[in-house]
């Protein structure tokens, strides 16, 4: 039971279509499920149409890629937008922009693996990623298929990951950039997976964001209207769970959970970690886009 609030799709890096998301979620007994595929929002109307043939919940989604600059490091930030209007000019420009941005650091991160003598064909990679804007999960099966790595751990932790020789970042907004957009598309924004994205940032429970830049994003992202926090995530541990459950609810928000699902690309299940309905009630009501009436509702 419950509703997955973070899946991912062909639309972007997972391996499964979006109706494949809604039978999946199905077999495993949930009330509903988000699809909330990394910068883009073009398989929202697909997931919506077979979640309302199942009898399902959908919840659109997005899963923006923010850049927060801290000293001389970028930090991936992924924030998570539910229910956006998915004709807002400002949202739609920067998935476009994304995918221009996602292709050229592709292109830039092919060409250091031919320097560091593991070569794969571009077309390869652009046809590993078909429809989707290219990520790294698709840079890291050419790496397979090439016989350069046994597997996509491998990839990551020989070549594409942070810090490994064949990185390159994307250019994204900064976090509170990206919250403001959502926002201005009548979403609705949680922080993805914050024990991921910042590692070692909280305390024990109770003891609050104990880094101090960190808390002082994490107060930026409040005052802009930040809503929830993805605290039930099944690759974070059971300690930062509870921190950061704590912190989310000292500042108000609501603890939202999810599977993260990547199909192939990761060993997690739809429905692995969820979220209560009731909070994802609390979190549509503050969505503008989708308390309008039925008639004007996208989904
Ligand atoms: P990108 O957005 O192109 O930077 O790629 C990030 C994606 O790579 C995210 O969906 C991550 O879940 C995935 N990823 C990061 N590290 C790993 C890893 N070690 N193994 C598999 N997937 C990973
Ligand atoms: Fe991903
Ligand atoms: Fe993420
Ligand atoms: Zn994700």
């Amino acid at each position: 039971m419950g509703v997955d609030l973070h899946t991912h799709s062909t639309f972007s890096d997972g391996t499964t279509t979006p109706e494949e998301n809604v039978a999946l979620a199905r077999a495993a007994g949930l009330e509903g499920f988000a699809l909330t595929d990394h910068d883009t929002l073009d398989g929202l109307d697909r997931a919506a149409a077979a979640s309302r043939a199942a009898g399902l919940e959908f919840v659109p989604g997005v899963e923006l890629s923010a850049e927060w600059r801290r000293g001389g490091e970028i930090v991936s930030v992924h924030v998570l937008g539910y229910w956006p209007d998915p004709s807002d000019s400002a949202l739609v420009a920067e998935c476009a922009r994304l995918r221009g941005e996602r292709e050229d650091r592709a292109r830039a991160m092919v060409e250091r693996l031919a320097a560091l003598g593991a070569p794969v064909p571009w077309a390869r990679v652009q046809a590993l990623a078909g429809q989707a804007p290219i990520g790294r999960p698709h840079i890291a099966a050419a790496l397979v298929e090439a016989g350069h790595v046994e597997s996509v751990d491998e990839a990551f932790t020989a070549y594409i990951g942070e810090h490994r020789p064949a990185y390159v970042a994307k250019h994204a907004l900064p976090p509170v950039e990206a919250v403001r957009l959502v926002r201005a598309a009548g979403g609705v924004v949680v922080l993805a997976h914050p024990e991921l994205t910042f590692p070692a940032a909280v305390g024990a429970e109770g003891r609050g964001v104990t880094d101090p830049a960190v808390r002082a994003l994490f107060e930026e992202l409040v005052a802009e209207g930040l809503a929830g926090v993805e605290c039930d995530h099944p690759a974070q541990t059971p300690a930062a769970i509870a921190a950061w459950r704590r912190i989310t609810a000292d500042h108000g928000l609501v603890a939202t959970g999810c599977s993260d699902f990547h199909g192939e690309n990761k060993a997690v299940r739809i429905g692995s970690c969820t979220t209560e309905p009731t909070v994802v009630h609390t979190l549509r009501a503050q969505a503008s886009a989708a308390s309008r009436s039925e008639e004007s509702q996208p989904w």
